[in-house]
């Protein structure tokens, strides 16, 4: 019950953490307790053919266990300071760069050779990108794809199971800072330890915030990306994946002068639900292994919106127009773009007729009665000036999907050490607010393991 160190949440934030604690400080006891299951018993039931939709499983296999919300991710690791997180504004860019590079070399390490890291580095396209009003953002991308980020996460498994105690659907309900350390509660037991790393990502965001209003640990409002996301044949986009893999690119709007963004592309790639605290947005990804792929890309469209005063709570705005979203649709709705331009609603005909096949099956709909027309008006310019460089994206027949919503957690109050004013509780990943990728989270992980290994 007594551990020198423990850890909440078994996401690449904790497995990281615990990964490095191990190779620097083998002589420390470790825990880590995760409120989903161990990697192989994690199955979504949704199967698109008997169950369509979430039915609320008590641990969702998406988002919970060992490898987190990315354990069925693309796992796509971007090297790059310019997104995925602010880590850079604590560690500094250099430092951040080089633990992202060090996780890739993990990952390497550990199933993910053969793999390809892709560049922007000297690329053309970022010319042709200005010439067309898109800003092409700077990155180095490791694709693993879903099935060999598995195998990773199998391996890594194998690696800490023997020696750092995994303690799986077991929820930490609350913590408390004592004298010399902490107690963890969970419904059943206490445990103690000297350091805690907490590490709960999105699926923890509300949790995280009763943690913070316990401990009185100052935490502010982050943004949210609202959107839709895109397919359309694979070949429409081939000139830019087939270089980069995954294109960042920004969109200054014309009339209101709002950022459009493109996230998350998926080469060949398939569209699928996502389910965050019950309410189902869209999200895609894509397999490295070819008999896996499709003959589509998916990428999303985000406008971010970040609300302060009186209002300030952002994620309560984009759950909102998510919820409208599956009221009219009873999950997400599926819109030819030519339909939506012409102020109608798809229907399964006219998308059975179109040349894009969807990789998801989602309810025909209207997407200008769920989002607010300032996002929607923005993503369509978008899509006409992502046409001038990839001619075919504004075609009729490429297929929207709604909503897609980037939630982001509460920004936690952490200092250069990610360690909040309690000595010893660090406060990473994807639930600190601080990142929001796979990459930066690792890092993050990889990070305060070697502050508690020197004991800092
Ligand atoms: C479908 C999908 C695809 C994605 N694709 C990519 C991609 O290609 N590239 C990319 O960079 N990012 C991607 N992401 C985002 C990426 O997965 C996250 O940024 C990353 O997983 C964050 O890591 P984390 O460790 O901070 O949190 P998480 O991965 O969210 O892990 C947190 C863990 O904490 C556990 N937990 C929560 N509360 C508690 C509690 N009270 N007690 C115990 N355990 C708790 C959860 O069960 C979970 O397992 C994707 C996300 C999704 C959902």
């Amino acid at each position: 019950m007594n551990y020198d160190v423990i850890i909440i949440g078994a996401g690449p934030g904790g497995i990281y953490s615990a990964y490095e604690l191990k190779e620097k400080r083998p002589d420390l006891k470790v825990a880590v307790f995760d409120a989903g299951m161990e990697l192989e018993k994690r199955k979504c039931p949704i199967d698109g053919d008997r169950i369509k939709t979430c039915i609320g499983c008590k641990s969702c296999s998406i988002m919970s266990g060992f490898g987190g919300a990315g354990a069925f991710s693309d796992g796509k690791y971007n090297i790059t300071n310019d997104f995925g997180g602010t880590l850079f504004e604590h560690i500094g860019k250099t430092k951040a760069i080089e633990l992202m590079e060090y996780v890739d070399h993990i990952n390497m390490k550990n199933g993910g050779e053969g793999t390809k890291l892709y560049s922007t580095a000297g690329t053309q396209l970022k010319k042709i990108c200005m010439q067309n009003k898109l800003k092409l953002l700077d990155a180095s991308v490791r694709h693993l794809g879903t099935d060999i980020n598995y195998v990773v996460l199998q391996n890594l498994y194998a690696f800490l199971k023997d020696t750092v105690d995994f303690f799986f659907m077991t929820a930490v309900t609350k913590i408390e800072a004592g004298e010399d350390g902490f107690k963890i509660f969970t419904a059943d037991d206490v445990y103690t330890c000297k350091k805690c790393v907490v590490s709960v990502g999105r699926s923890g965001s509300k949790w995280m915030e009763s943690v913070c209003e316990d401990l009185n640990i100052p935490a502010k409002s982050n943004r949210v990306d609202i959107g839709v996301r895109v397919e359309l044949p694979s070949v429409i986009f081939s000139h830019l994946t087939d270089e980069l893999y995954e294109s960042k690119i920004v969109y200054r709007t014309e009339k209101f002068e709002d950022n459009v963004r493109t996230f998350c592309m998926n080469p060949h790639g398939i569209v699928v639900n996502e389910n965050t605290n019950g309410i189902i947005t869209v999200n895609g990804h894509s397999y490295e292994s070819k008999d896996k792929q499709t003959d589509n890309t998916n990428f999303a469209l985000l406008v971010a919106k970040h609300f302060s005063e009186p209002f300030k709570d952002s994620n309560g705005y984009g759950e909102s127009i998510a919820r409208l979203s599956n009221m009219l649709g009873g999950g997400v709705i599926v819109q030819r773009f030519g339909d939506l331009v012409r102020g109608r609603r798809s229907n399964e005909k006219r998308i059975a007729e179109g040349m894009v096949t969807p990789t998801l099956n989602a309810t025909p709909g209207d997407l200008s009665l769920v989002l607010p027309k300032r996002i929607l008006d923005g993503i369509m310019e978008m899509i006409y000036a992502l046409d001038k460089i990839a001619p075919g994206t504004a075609n009729d027949d490429t297929l929207l999907y709604g909503v897609e919503v980037k939630f982001y957690n509460m920004e936690v109050s952490v200092d250069e050490n990610l360690e909040t004013e309690y000595k010893g509780l660090y406060i990473i990943g994807d639930g600190s607010g601080v990142t929001h990728s796979l990459s930066h989270a690792s890092a993050s992980g990889v990070y305060v393991a070697r502050r508690i290994a020197e004991d800092k």
